[in-house]
């Protein structure tokens, strides 16, 4: 076990890791921030969750120089809101330094990017297209850079961005300090690290050990057109606080979102092809609670923390092993325990065994629940409602009513009446979904090869509306 403290670290980012609550730095974060500390090139491979952000932004904040008026660090990241959730996680780090970490990326106001690039802040985060924009605008200053971070190299490569990174990588300073995170190595990254990378420290975590450790993996076996009554038993079943049901196209998270609330569900789909400020909107509510499902495509979701997850629906198999492992990493966070669920259409059972394979887990089976274990899950939810009331003794008002009512009908008559009305019966509003076609098992392992082909092959038929939903007039959950 490695303390914060045992790391030789300056007493500001003590203060700040303190302030964030972290005690123990996570294996690939003992491994890799002495020799980011000792200006080492390092490539970290850690599965999703382990803390790579704090692994290279402990030693940017303590390698750059705090109060200098000047870029001198480069994080690249594949998604904006990664773009986001990183800057905001080493503006933490930083905030007992003069250090400032500034993200761009699509979507955002150029011109005001722009002013705030003016303002040199110390360190950068962004998107590739959205730094090759600059570069060409001439409004980025990239002279001063002492370290580059690629963080989640692979997706980086899955989404096609190999050549700009190598792009950016020639417009940098060679003198500099590269750091490489990702959650995998495949060969194109081990390359590139070779040519843009000085004698780099490989440090690898097993995936097993972190990732899938604390979640409970099931699946049930369903055909397609019983998958959604599936999803919603299961819902009703689990009420989970904060849940994650993965679709594998577009059109797909669409209709499910959709879906989920025509039965009563506060969800809300994310991915690629919603204007950034829906997408900003979607997550805000989904962190805050608001919406209690966020229904996701694998690229919206790759990378994002996410915390609180209780359960994981794959309402589709993903395509690849690999994104199986990256869903399932979602939940079961920093020790706390978690369920994911995968629905496996009969023709799909060889992906499961794929997938099994490669998280050398066995993944158990579990039987369709019914209706009437969806009600009893319902029921169950009001009954610990009903005793937090009991105990809140907020409900002293109502005792003399109680007791009148006493008087016209037995407890139990009443208590079940009253139990009946409050519990969210399983909702049966007919709903329709286009059909999926089931993997072809074929496809299996080859996948990799195909991977700079998006995802997602579906485009959007149209947008939903995007009117607020509020969980609690939707219905009587609580
Ligand atoms: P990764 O990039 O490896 O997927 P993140 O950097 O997004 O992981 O970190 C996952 C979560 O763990 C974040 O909420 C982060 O704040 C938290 N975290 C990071 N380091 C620690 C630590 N040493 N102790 C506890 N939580 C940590
Ligand atoms: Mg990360």
């Amino acid at each position: 076990m490695t303390t914060f403290n045992q790391l030789n670290l300056s007493e500001q980012t003590l203060k700040a890791i303190n302030k964030l609550g972290f005690e123990e730095a996570t294996p690939i974060q003992a491994q890799t921030i002495p020799l980011g500390l000792a200006g080492r090139d390092l490539i970290g491979q850690a599965p999703t969750g382990t803390g790579k952000t704090v692994a290279f932004g402990i030693p940017m904040m303590e390698n750059l120089v705090s109060g200098e008026n000047a870029t001198q660090g480069l994080v690249v990241t594949p998604t904006r809101e990664l773009a986001v959730q990183v800057g905001e996680e080493l503006n933490k780090i930083a905030s007992f330094k003069q250090m400032h970490c500034l993200p761009i990326y699509g979507g955002q106001d150029i011109r005001r990017q722009i002013k705030a690039l003016a303002r040199r802040p110390q360190i950068i985060v962004g998107t590739p297209g959205r730094i090759m924009d600059h570069m060409r605008r001439r409004t980025i200053r990239l002279h001063a850079i002492k370290m580059v971070v690629l963080d989640e190299a692979d997706e980086m490569l899955n989404m096609g961005f190999l050549e700009d990174i190598e792009t950016i990588l020639k417009e940098v300073p060679s003198e500099r300090q590269t750091l490489l995170f990702s959650a995998t190595m495949p060969r194109p990254i081990q390359e590139l690290a070779h040519r843009f990378m000085r004698n780099p420290e490989i440090i690898r975590v097993a995936p097993k050990e972190v990732t899938l450790a604390n979640t409970d993996q099931h699946y049930v076996e369903v055909t397609e057109n019983k998958k959604f009554d599936t999803l919603c038993n299961l819902l009703d079943m689990h009420s989970p606080a904060s849940a994650i049901v993965f679709g594998r196209t577009k059109r797909r998270v669409d209709e499910l979102a959709e879906a989920l609330n025509k039965r009563g569900y506060s969800a809300e789909g994310i991915h690629g092809d919603l204007t950034q400020g829906k997408r900003d909107s979607v997550m805000n509510q989904f962190r805050s609670g608001i919406v209690e499902i966020l229904v996701a495509t694998d690229v919206a979701a790759r990378g994002l923390d996410i915390g609180g997850v209780t359960h994981v629906y794959n309402f589709d198999i993903p395509q690849d092993p690999e994104s199986y492992v990256h869903r399932i990493g979602r939940t079961g966070r920093a020790g706390r325990s978690g369920e994911a669920i995968t629905f496996i259409t009969p023709r799909e059972l060889p992906h499961l065994r794929l997938i099994e394979q490669l998280t050398k887990r066995k993944i158990q089976r579990q039987p369709a629940p019914s209706l009437h274990e969806a009600l009893i899950g319902q029921q169950q939810v009001t009954v610990e409602r009903l005793l937090r009331a009991v105990e809140d003794e907020a409900s002293s008002q109502y005792r003399s009513t109680a007791e009148s009512l006493l008087d016209q009908g037995d407890s139990v008559s009443l208590l079940s009446a009253a139990l009946k009305l409050l519990t969210k019966e399983p909702n049966t509003t007919p709903v329709r979904l286009t059909e999926e076609k089931p993997l072809r098992s074929s496809q299996s392992r080859n996948q990799r090869n195909d991977r700079n082909k998006p995802k997602d092959f579906y485009p959007r038929k149209k947008h939903r509306s995007s009117r607020p939903r509020n969980k609690w007039s939707k219905n009587n959950k609580s």
